[in-house]
């Protein structure tokens, strides 16, 4: 007997790790809509590369969601849809609420109207807070400081009830430092406004800025800067494909780390940076950014074990090299 096609509903398909993910899941046979407002994701890369449905639309509109539920026949959603910016939610923690949460409490209805009852999201390891251990696993007390991360904790809390009242199974990803683009140059990380640290350095040695700023040289860590997990986004996408077979193979709810276990400080970021790219970056030194954890470490012995995740691109050296290739393509070369 011919199996329909399972589709996959993915929200934030046009964002950056959900694109990736998308692209992961085509590779994969599934078929894909994608759901997202446009308002952070990439029209284009959904028209030229993915070639997918795209509705454009909000997760806190629930009318969009259930026409949407209507016309496709989805298994499975993936739910990347969120709004990313700490300093943004502290000085509107509303609008992140009401998005994050409240727009993911429509979707979380909505699915279990439509009787779709199982979830991939992506969570992050910031709800764990300040770390009391490296490397952080999966029992590390949660203690988010940011509003951003608090909306991610609450979902994680939501999702756990949803499954204990209506069977709705979630595996949940507590991603590190996603980075890095498609080892082929067809997608890669573009966000705007930018403040991650790859990109920026990599903005540096293209002559798109001046300098990098190092926030802060006075941690306690090997060489004074701030230590981090940069994992690969098309690592991360296969991760996401694997949560999605063990839910369809009847796993029940769990929650995973997301990270290499190796600790890349800012100045090895940018010495890397420039031994990739050949080029000078200049430095800037300057006081520490707000609510920064010197050292952001996850174990992923948890989802190497259960779900048999091992990253492909774990060396920071070819995680930077192809944010290079991307961002030299996508902005043009100033030098
Ligand atoms: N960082 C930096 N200069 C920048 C941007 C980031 O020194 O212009 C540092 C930041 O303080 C952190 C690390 O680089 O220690 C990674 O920051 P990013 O914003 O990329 O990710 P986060 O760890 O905050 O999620």
């Amino acid at each position: 007997m011919s199996q329909a096609k399972e589709t996959i509903l993915v929200t934030g398909g046009a964002g950056y790790i959900g694109s990736h993910t998308v692209l992961a899941l085509l590779r994969a046979g599934y078929d894909v809509v994608i759901l997202d407002n446009l308002e952070y994701g990439h029209r284009e890369v959904v028209e030229n590369v993915l070639k997918v449905p795209l509705i454009v639309g909000d997760i806190n509109h629930r009318p969009t969601l259930d026409q949407l539920f209507a016309t496709y026949k989805i298994t499975a959603v993936m739910h990347f849809a969120a709004y990313i910016a700490v300093g943004e939610s502290v000085k509107d923690p509303a609008k992140y609420y009401r998005n994050n949460v409240s727009g993911t409490l429509t979707l979380l209805e909505a699915m279990v109207a439509a009787n779709v009852k199982q979830i991939v999201f992506a969570s992050t390891c910031s709800i764990y807070g300040m770390p009391q251990q490296v490397p952080m696993t999966e029992e590390h007390p949660i203690a988010p400081i940011n509003p951003y991360a608090m909306t991610k904790r609450m979902v994680e809390q939501i999702l756990s009830d949803f499954d204990s009242a209506y069977n709705l199974r979630s595996v949940v990803f507590r991603f590190f430092n996603a980075s890095g683009a498609n080892p082929e140059g067809l997608i890669g990380e573009d966000h705007n406004p930018e403040t991650h640290l790859i990109p920026l350095v990599l903005f540096t040695a293209l002559g798109k800025r001046e300098s990098i700023s190092i926030w802060g040289t006075d941690y306690p860590t090997p060489d004074g800067t701030c230590l981090r997990d940069y994992v690969h986004v098309s690592d991360l996408a296969n991760a996401y494909l694997l949560g999605l077979k063990y839910l369809s193979a009847d796993g029940k709810s769990e929650v995973f780390n997301l990270g290499n276990g190796n600790g890349f400080s800012v100045k090895q970021v940018i010495e890397t940076a420039a031994s990739v790219t050949g080029r000078e970056i200049k430095v800037v030194e300057c006081d520490r950014r707000q609510g920064d954890p010197p050292i952001l470490v996850g174990s992923s012995e948890k989802v190497r074990k259960i779900l048999g995740w091992y990253p492909q691109y774990p060396d920071i050296s070819n995680i930077v090299l192809h944010a290079w290739q991307w961002h030299q393509k996508r902005h043009g070369d100033n030098k």
